[in-house]
């Protein structure tokens, strides 16, 4: 853009160039973005959803801007980083892309840098990790890529600032080569050819006119095309059809791995006598044989697992919250009282010592706790352990219609649902994110621990079965929960879910980005208790300390949540609350819970100044903890669940189905151990004759069902003559 005309006065320097980063997960986007920034960047969120966008200016022109893109391996977008990625690329215009490429991983990175040789915006190659290529004695013709891609290529490593100076020198003088488009096989040609009429309007031509031919929806939406474009649509896709086999995406997807893979022999030399390169990944086979073995994998991973809880929840972050919440929090309520000593303002004294601080400083408590999970997660991420458990439990999820990528959320559940939500942005498949959404809070988080413990102590005779059957149940809640999931959604998935799962080999950490990523999940968490917290922390004190007409009231029996809590008290009669004659107190502090799950716990100590023994029978208590534990979540949770499922009607209804989830299980816990309780002998008789019929039923039907069968379907063990749909 040309800056002579001064007709318009703009107070930041134009952009002269800007330059998208855009690469696989992993292949050192968000390095080379920090090396070339320095401090001169900014994070902000993508236009319309609430992912991170970083947006920076080249340290050494401020009138080159950086956008840090998210990690992506093709250009079709399922992931909700693969939509914005795409999105920005098509409609974002970046005036210049450097595609980082993993150079140890040369195949599988070259793929997205083929679909990218299809767009109009200018490309340029960064092989990074060269450092690490070298020590695995790769060896790549850079040359040799430059004439089949048409593009430059430039080998950096941005992790030690190597290459950098002349791939920016390249990018900033403009003179780039033209590319060349990858080449299909004629039909493919053809077909593009053909189509092109149609899309000389659209940017991004040749890309689109492909879509064209694999008959892309949002494309023939996009390009408002008339019933005969359509039909011309329809006819070229047809004759691919006939000529490449049914899935036409898939086989043009195909063709670029064959190429690739082709130009991957010609061009990358790997000397194995590299003793280091060699090493390391005879150690990645050495440790993979004992992490992914079939009978040590689970218990490796549970004793994994139960160190970084115990650590970070237990003793070294518990010991951290302990201090907040024992010495920090009334040390500040101490302060403040004293303040108000002699001042006649006792609502405000109370409104300050318990509600503000009493709320907001209940869940800062949980910030040392926050961050040492996500420190450990971290390091299990960047060292590739975290791969290889979404690896091994991918096969089992998939049976309820979850993934192995789920499985990471449902473990963060039981730090914090929050983190667990916003990490199921990696979950390709719509319907898996939006269930791993809905199901992960039924996860006891650290929170609820709470609850379990106070009741497991005071009314459930202390006894660690209780509290261990809460998290048989949770699971159980996740399974069943997923099986009517799946049938809620089984004509709706999406069906081509091609998810790339790599196992890298294993790094060390870098400790810098490790701290990096534990403050800013301890900053994002302090920000919320300081906005939402602080908002919910003021509400609940309002209503627990004011009555009806507004007056000041000490015993929170008159308040308005008194009045609330016996207006909906008799709908919770029925899961045993009222059993002691306590119902409205214990009705709402399921409500006052949706602020933090805590709260449930202070509530009650509130209101029941005596103690919780003798306020509910042991049923009773075991189906209030059960209802708290698979009701919504907090705020901040419900409020995770809403931005990240994008839209309010998906959040609405994974609100929806854990109230009821929530409601129906508790209720048939009361009514059922009721039931138990008062009619022992009967109740065991039919609960066995039941068990027998249904056992009975499953046996038949499975045996019915794979009688003759000889097909090789996932689904029947005797290869049979299968009628199911998704026979092979
Ligand atoms: P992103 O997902 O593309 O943003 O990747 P990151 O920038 O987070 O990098 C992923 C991992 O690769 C981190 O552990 C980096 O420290 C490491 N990394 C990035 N660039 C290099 C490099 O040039 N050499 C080496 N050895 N490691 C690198
Ligand atoms: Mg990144």
């Amino acid at each position: 853009m040309s800056n002579c005309c001064q007709t318009k006065s703009t107070t930041t320097a134009p952009s002269k160039l800007t330059i998208a980063l855009c690469g696989n997960p992993n292949s050192g986007k968000t390095t080379l973005f920090n090396n070339l920034t320095g401090s001169n960047q900014k994070v902000g969120n993508w236009p319309g959803v609430t992912v991170e966008q970083k947006l920076g200016s080249y340290k050494k022109d401020n009138t080159v801007a950086i956008v840090d893109t998210p990690g992506i391996y093709s250009l079709s977008p399922f992931t909700i980083d693969e939509q914005i990625a795409h999105k920005y690329l098509m409609e974002g215009k970046p005036d210049l892309v450097i595609n980082i490429v993993d150079s140890t991983n040369l195949e599988r990175n070259l793929f997205l840098t083929s679909q990218l040789m299809e767009l109009d915006v200018p490309v340029v190659v960064a092989l990074n990790m060269q450092d690490e290529a070298k020590a695995k004695g790769i060896h790549i013709n850079k040359d040799m890529l430059e004439e089949y891609f048409g593009c430059a290529f430039f080998a950096i490593s941005a992790a030690k600032n190597q290459g950098i100076d002349e791939l920016m020198a390249y990018c900033i003088a403009g003179n780039y080569q033209s590319k060349n488009h990858f080449v299909y096989s004629d039909a493919v040609e053809d077909a593009i050819k053909l189509l092109q009429p149609l899309t000389s309007t659209a940017d991004n031509g040749r890309w689109t006119s492909l879509k064209l031919a694999e008959k892309d929806k949002t494309i023939i939406k996009m390009l408002n095309l008339d019933e005969s474009q359509k039909q011309l649509v329809s006819t070229t896709h047809q004759t691919l059809k006939d000529t490449l086999g049914d899935i036409v995406s898939a086989q043009v997807a195909e063709q670029r791995y064959q190429k690739i893979s082709a130009i991957v022999q010609k061009a990358q030399t790997i000397d194995t006598t590299g003793v280091k390169a060699e090493k390391a990944q005879r150690i990645t086979e050495k440790i993979d044989k004992i992490v992914l073995n079939k009978w040590l994998a689970f218990p490796i991973f549970a004793l994994i697992m139960s160190l970084v809880f115990v650590v970070s929840i237990g003793t070294l972050g518990g010991f951290l919250t302990d201090t907040i919440n024992d010495s920090l929090t009334p040390w500040m309520q101490e302060v403040v009282n004293g303040w108000f000593a002699n001042a006649n303002v006792e609502w405000l004294r109370s409104l300050i010592v318990d509600g503000i601080i009493a709320g907001v400083m209940g869940v800062v408590g949980f910030v040392p706790q926050i961050m040492l999970l996500f420190g450990f997660i971290a390091i299990l991420e960047a060292s590739g352990y975290m791969s290889r458990i979404a690896f091994i439990t991918d096969k089992l999820l998939n049976k309820i219609g979850l993934g192995g990528r789920s499985f990471v959320s449902m473990i963060l559940g039981c730090g914090c649902s929050v983190p667990a939500i916003m990490a199921t942005r990696t979950i390709k498949n719509i319907n898996e994110r939006n269930a791993t959404i809905t199901l992960t809070p039924f996860m006891p988080c650290s929170a609820k621990l709470a609850i379990i413990s106070s009741f497991t102590t005071y009314i459930l005779d202390g006894n660690a079965l209780f509290a261990i059957s809460f998290y048989f149940l949770s699971i159980l809640a996740v399974i069943l929960g997923g099986l009517i999931m799946k049938v809620f959604n089984r004509k709706k998935t999406n069906a081509s879910d091609t998810f790339i799962m790599e196992l890298p080999t294993y790094r060390a950490p870098a400790p810098t980005n490790v701290l990096k990523q534990m403050w800013e999940r301890g900053r994002a968490f302090l920000i919320k208790a300081g906005t939402i917290i602080f908002t919910a922390s003021v509400v609940l004190w309002l209503v627990q300390s004011f009555n009806f007409r507004f007056e000041f009231v000490t015993d929170a029996n008159d308040s308005i949540l008194a009045g609330i809590g016996k207006l909906i008290a008799p709908l919770f009669a029925p899961l045993g609350f009222n059993d002691g004659g306590y119902g409205w107190q214990y009705s709402v502090a399921t409500l006052t819970g949706l602020a933090a799950k805590e709260v449930v716990v202070s509530t009650l100590e509130i209101l029941l100044p005596a103690g919780l023994e003798g306020t509910i029978s042991g049923l009773g208590a075991y189906s209030f903890v059960v209802y708290n534990l698979l009701t919504v979540p907090c705020v901040a949770a419900i409020s995770a669940s809403f931005t990240e499922q994008g839209n309010w009607k998906n959040g609405l209804k994974s609100v929806v189905f854990q109230l009821l989830a929530a409601y129906v299980v508790s209720l048939a816990i009361y009514q059922l151990g009721s039931l138990a309780r008062d009619y022992t002998t009967e109740f065991v008789v039919s609960v066995s004759i039941i068990a027998i019929v249904f056992a009975l039923y499953f046996a038949i039907r499975h045996i019915i069902k794979n009688r003759g069968c000889n097909c090789e379907c996932d689904h029947c063990p005797h290869n049979a003559t299968c009628t199911r749909d998704d026979r092979k």
